[in-house]
């Protein structure tokens, strides 16, 4: 693994868009595919809709990002364009985020944390080979997941217990006794992702809202061996579902208002980044104080839109596109 970034790579900021293929149910039920994507790095969307008299027509929208990933695109490829050049970042000494950003069912969790095909799973392969190489024999990985659930942190890999982030003086967030592991193998650390994974949050309406409710966040930490100062720092972020609650008559208001704010902060911080502002409103919310250090210094980011195709979820669809296009 080489440690040179091609320039295309080394922006602060990469917006991507993924659509994933339409599932079966949907096929099922009729839905039509009303995505479709113009070369590299368009998307375009047919929006369903009704005018006034009930007259059906589409309103056609195009978006523009650093790329655009088919559904037909695996997670490896996605991995090589997306998260794989932070790998490189953070090994050089620098702090990276990857976010998935969509609504539920768009696909976040299967790009991001999925045990199986996840790029937290392709990322830390990488690591691991790289730390075996004698540039990097002097650097160790630990990993920590909590979540972040109505504006409060919880260890999920110590029985959910409540944090608090703090700084350490050096531009680091540090988050005081966050259980951390030292991880070496890939088995390892599966295991430990699959007994966080159980401990995350599962809203009032039962299973089926056990991810979208909280933001997930995985966060590898590479230290100096001796010193223990921290080297780099690398986080995936499996984000809360975006859809507005209000129009499928929200079972949990509150959560829903707390994760429409802080998804309106992230906005902020990567907009305030990318224009190089003095001020980065990293307090709006907790999500962002926690990535405070990712947001500020010479840090990467990359965000990942992930789109559902079908037609019932236009409008979410178009407020994802909207949001990273915004974002960019
Ligand atoms: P989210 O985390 O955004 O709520 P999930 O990642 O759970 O969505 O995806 C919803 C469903 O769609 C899951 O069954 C998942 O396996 C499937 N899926 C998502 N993206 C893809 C993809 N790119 N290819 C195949 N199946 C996918
Ligand atoms: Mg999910």
């Amino acid at each position: 693994a080489k440690l040179s970034l091609s320039s295309e790579f080394n922006q602060r900021i990469r917006v991507c868009v993924r659509k994933r293929p339409l599932s079966r149910k949907e096929r099922t039920n009729g839905e039509l595919d009303i995505s479709q994507l113009v070369g590299a790095h368009t998307i375009q969307l047919n929006a369903p809709k009704t005018k006034v008299d009930m007259t059906p027509y589409t309103e056609q929208h195009m978006f523009t990002f650093d790329e655009a990933f088919d559904s037909d695109t695996s997670n490896v490829d996605i991995y090589n364009r997306t998260a794989r050049p932070l790998v490189h970042y953070v090994f050089g000494g620098g702090k990276a985020t990857c976010f998935a950003f969509g609504q539920t069912g768009s696909g976040k969790t299967y790009t991001m944390l999925d045990p199986k095909h996840g790029l937290y799973v392709m990322a830390a392969k990488d690591i691991f080979a790289l730390l075996e190489t004698p540039e990097y024999d002097h650097l160790s990985a630990s990993v920590g997941f909590y979540e972040i659930y109505q504006g409060r942190l919880f260890d999920l890999l110590n029985e959910r217990k409540q944090l608090f982030p703090r700084d350490d003086g050096n531009n680091n967030v540090v988050i005081a006794e966050l259980r951390e592991y030292a991880i070496r193998e890939l088995k390892h650390l599966l295991q430990i992702f699959d007994h966080g994974s159980r401990s995350r949050s599962t809203g009032q309406t039962g299973a089926n809202d056990n991810s979208s409710r909280s933001h997930a966040v995985l966060q590898v930490l590479l230290r100096d061996k001796e010193s223990k100062s921290i080297h780099g720092k690398l986080s995936f972020i499996d984000l809360a579902g975006s859809e507005r609650g209000v129009d499928r008559g929200e079972a949990n208001p509150k959560a829903r208002a707390e994760i429409n704010k802080s998804l309106l902060a992230l906005k902020e911080c990567i907009r305030a980044l990318d224009q190089d502002k003095k001020h980065t409103p990293f307090r709006g919310s907790k999500l962002t104080q926690v990535l405070r250090d990712s947001f500020v210094g010479d840090s990467r980011t990359c965000m990942i839109a992930t789109i559902s195709p079908n037609h019932s979820n236009s409008e979410h669809t178009l407020n994802t596109l909207r949001y990273a296009d915004r974002v960019k």
